[in-house]
């Protein structure tokens, strides 16, 4: 944990992404800040006041690709300036940079935010013309009339747009209650004394090999918690009413069907990947958490044990230079062209694998509109991070072909859709190692990476993150208020519920509630699982037929924004109307752990 990282400065280039794709230099990059200004001044210039008496659909056109072409260059000057901060935070120039342009993309913002809100007054048949005359623009069209449904006054618009740093507060409060003020004691284990924090609670001692140093950890964790629980609540409780005011105000009947709106899904599919997961995943994943007692050991199987590796021992290791071989063998399925594309990563430096001093952590994949994908990795060596590459990949190939084949306006895809090409390339990757070495030990690791990554994460922790939100948000429809009891039992219910006898829920998991940014951004948890039912059913005809699936799968890629979320699958040949592709990803997880008892068997 304490090795020393070098400087940007003395990273290796072949290790970095190529920035140079977007602006060749500095002169460049500012050179795009003032386009970017001047394309503003026209569409002002050209559009403000004007647009409600349009009356031409050629002249509607005209307006939404300046609009269009302002957006882009903006995606293009706002990717610069994160993604060169994002590998060196603690720069001045990349931090002033970074600021300044997003302050002016915040006053530009606030400048064009009337294209959006006068659309909505021009005349339905003209709209409908000019959507008709480009069709690859209808998704467009299809959200300024979905959110035209639910405006409000003009004037009450624009109070409630003045308001937003206020009506984000609690978000803002949450991290800064998290990172800047929690302070956690160190603690001790095995006679030593060992620091904690936030992050090397959830990155490291979380999953910790020691049985010993895990729950002390989880206990000082949960001490620390439990201090703020009470303000925490109250920000939550804040979060949680401001939507249930705002879903009333815009005409929603609940709460739900306003959170669901821009997701373009209804509710029953949000409850459908909650109440199947909760009943018939739940036994599978109780079989796991026995294994893995059983596996390590253990007297007793925690809260704070169920993260650890089945095999902490068996650890695979990897070059930057040996992925390409993996990444290749294991992406090959999808055709020559999708191979091609993303191997091209390698070549033109779309990944920044180094690991430096104040690069963020974690790994993101970023697209500028008809570019290609930057991808950030801290690339240590581990063969689970082929797996994390693979997956980020997938995001790169996703909008790279959408990016391709749609407008800019049409490209962004639901949440309820936008994991299911990562996490396919992640179970293609698994597959495909599984049939290049039977090494039983290593069959083992490939297939426990599955269940301890991949599904453990989008159908155990986010889900049960979703379960709890459920109930959270029916009762603020019922009009209750959450305190922190209330919502200490929510969260312990849940998890009793999913796991009964097999795991101990301790003193302190019922503070899950705390752990997570996601609580407030909306519905967002449960769509982790379903993301992955999609991947796991394309991956699974991709195995069985070959060609045409591949072909499918492609032609849905291409689709980007243009579709939602049912059509989606549809043309990837899975239908998501009824909940068989469920049951199937269900079964199949719980196949995977049968073959983990099996093979934990012949290990023993
Ligand atoms: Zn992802």
């Amino acid at each position: 944990m304490s090795q020393v990282l070098p400087l940007r400065s003395e990273v290796p280039e072949s290790l970095t992404w190529n920035l140079k794709d977007l602006f060749s230099d500095e002169a460049a990059f500012e050179a795009g800040l003032a386009k970017v200004s001047e394309q503003t001044d026209e569409l002002v210039a050209g559009f403000a006041g004007k647009i409600a008496s349009l009356q031409e659909a050629a002249d509607i056109m005209r307006l939404i690709h300046a609009y269009e072409k302002l957006l882009i260059s903006i995606d293009r000057i706002g990717n610069y300036a994160y993604l060169s901060f994002s590998v060196d935070m603690t720069d001045d120039l990349r931090v002033s940079r970074l600021q300044k342009t997003e302050a002016l993309i915040a006053q530009i913002a606030s400048q064009i935010s009337f294209v959006d809100s006068d659309l909505m007054d021009v005349n339905p048949d003209v709209m409908k013309s000019a959507a008709e005359s480009e069709p690859a623009y209808q998704v467009f069209f299809e959200g300024i009339e979905r959110r035209r449904r639910h405006r409000l006054h003009p004037e009450t618009e624009k109070v409630l747009a003045a308001l937003s740093p206020a009506l984000e507060l609690p978000h803002t409060v949450y991290e800064q209650a998290k990172h800047a003020d929690m302070a956690f004691p160190d603690f001790q284990a095995g006679g030593k004394t060992w620091p904690l924090s936030f992050v090397s609670f959830e990155n490291d001692y979380n999953l910790d090999a020691s049985a010993e140093i895990r729950r002390e950890a989880f206990k000082a964790f949960s001490a620390t918690l439990r201090h703020y629980q009470n303000t925490v609540a109250a920000l939550y409780n804040g979060e949680v009413q401001k939507q249930k005011i705002m879903a009333g105000l815009r005409g929603f009947d609940s709460v739900f069907d306003y959170l669901l709106d821009d997701q373009k899904v209804d509710r029953s599919l949000f409850d459908r990947q909650i109440d199947l997961i909760l009943q018939e995943l739940a036994p599978h994943m109780r079989r796991y958490a026995r294994l893995l007692a059983k596996t390590h050991g253990l007297d007793r199987m925690t809260f704070a044990d169920l993260k650890i590796a089945l095999d902490a021992g068996y650890d695979p290791k990897v070059t930057v230079e040996e992925s390409k071989r993996y990444i290749s063998s294991g992406l090959r399925v999808l055709g020559q062209d999708y191979h091609d594309l993303v191997m091209q990563a390698y070549d033109q430096r779309w990944v920044d694998f180094a690991s430096n001093k104040g690069k963020s952590t974690g790994g993101f994949c970023s697209s500028p509109y008809q570019l290609h994908g930057y991808i950030l990795l801290s690339w240590t060596g581990r063969l689970s991070e082929v797996f994390t590459l693979a997956h980020e990949l997938g995001h790169a190939a996703h909008f790279a072909l959408n990016q391709q084949h749609q407008p800019y306006l049409a490209t962004e895809p639901s949440l309820y859709l936008v994991e299911a090409p990562s996490t396919c390339n992640e179970m293609l990757l698994s597959q495909d190692l599984l049939s290049q070495n039977d090494d039983p030990r290593f069959q083992r690791w490939v297939l426990a990476s599955m269940i301890q990554n991949t599904y453990f994460h989008n159908f155990v922790t986010h889900l049960l993150e979703a379960a709890y939100q459920r109930e959270v948000y029916q009762l603020a429809d019922q009009g209750e208020f959450l305190t922190a009891t209330v919502l200490n039992k929510i969260k312990r219910d849940v998890l009793e519920k999913f796991w009964g006898d097999a795991v101990e829920i301790t003193e302190g998991a019922e503070l899950t509630w705390m752990r997570q940014p996601h609580y407030y951004m909306g519905l967002y948890s449960y769509t982790y699982s379903a993301g992955l039912t999609i991947a796991t059913a394309a991956s699974q005809r991709i195995r069985r037929e070959g060609e045409p699936a591949v072909e499918d799968w492609l032609t849905a890629l291409k689709a980007g924004g243009s579709v939602s979320p049912v059509e989606f699958a549809r043309l990837a040949g899975i239908d998501i109307n009824t909940d068989q592709p469920l049951r199937d990803t269900i079964a199949y997880i719980g196949s995977i752990i049968d073959q983990l008892e099996t093979l934990s068997e012949t290990l023993a």
